[in-house]
């Protein structure tokens, strides 16, 4: 079973992605948590290229391509083998991610971006996506450390971002679940592990 935490930055993905992973693990499962960009070695030398406050000038597809190739190594050396074996694996970010900063965040087509990311997973798609909504304004005052290149992008960039998350979801809304990620971290534990009750009684 794969499921992916998707939302702007300063959702709070992190968070619920340990929570929910810790709570699969107590009912005795298997539970892989990983995330994008950087859970592979070469991810890790593309997060920090793609991060890098100096790879400003990186072109628009440039950075598109090279989320892909993260993903492409990601899914073939990480998700596929856990799921595989039977794990429950957990991502932080994954296609939709790509789709919402690359394509209606940098204006590159999102039906395009999402292709590209389908061939580079060779169509892995997560059983779950559960989207942590919160708007720009709330996400920012939750920055505690230095702002990586992408959280000094100007608002409209991240209310794109979030425009562009909500469509994906809207269009396919049994494969979604949309928690608003302005309430209490227990309270959005709590939504998720009641859709996941339904979907897979551990
Ligand atoms: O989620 P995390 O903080 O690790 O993401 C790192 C940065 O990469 C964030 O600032 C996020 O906005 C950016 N990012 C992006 N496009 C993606 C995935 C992440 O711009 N496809």
């Amino acid at each position: 079973f794969f499921i992916a935490f998707e939302g702007g930055d300063g959702a709070g993905k992190s968070t619920q992605v340990r929570a929910v992973a810790e709570w699969i693990r107590a009912k005795g499962h298997e539970v892989v948590v990983t995330r994008e960009p950087g859970a592979t070695a070469i991810g890790k030398r593309l997060r920090a290229i793609l991060l890098d406050v100096s790879s400003a000038g990186l072109s628009d597809r440039a950075e598109a391509l090279l989320y892909a190739a993260d993903r492409a190594e990601h899914v073939d050396s990480v998700v596929r083998p856990a799921l595989e074996r039977g794990a429950i694996v957990i991502t932080d970010r994954y296609i939709d991610s790509s789709v919402a900063y690359q394509g209606a965040g940098r204006d590159l087509s999102p039906t395009e971006i999402a292709r590209i990311s389908r061939w580079a997973t060779d169509g892995l798609v997560p059983h779950l996506t559960v989207l942590l909504d919160v708007s720009p304004e709330t996400a920012r005052e939750r920055f505690t450390e230095a702002p990586d290149r992408l959280e000094s992008e100007p608002a409209e960039f991240h209310q794109r971002v979030r425009t562009g998350f909500l469509t994906l979801a809207a269009a396919d809304p049994a494969r979604y679940l949309v928690v608003d990620a302005g309430q209490e971290p227990e309270a959005i534990t709590k939504v998720v592990r009641h859709r996941l009750d339904q979907l897979l009684p551990l």
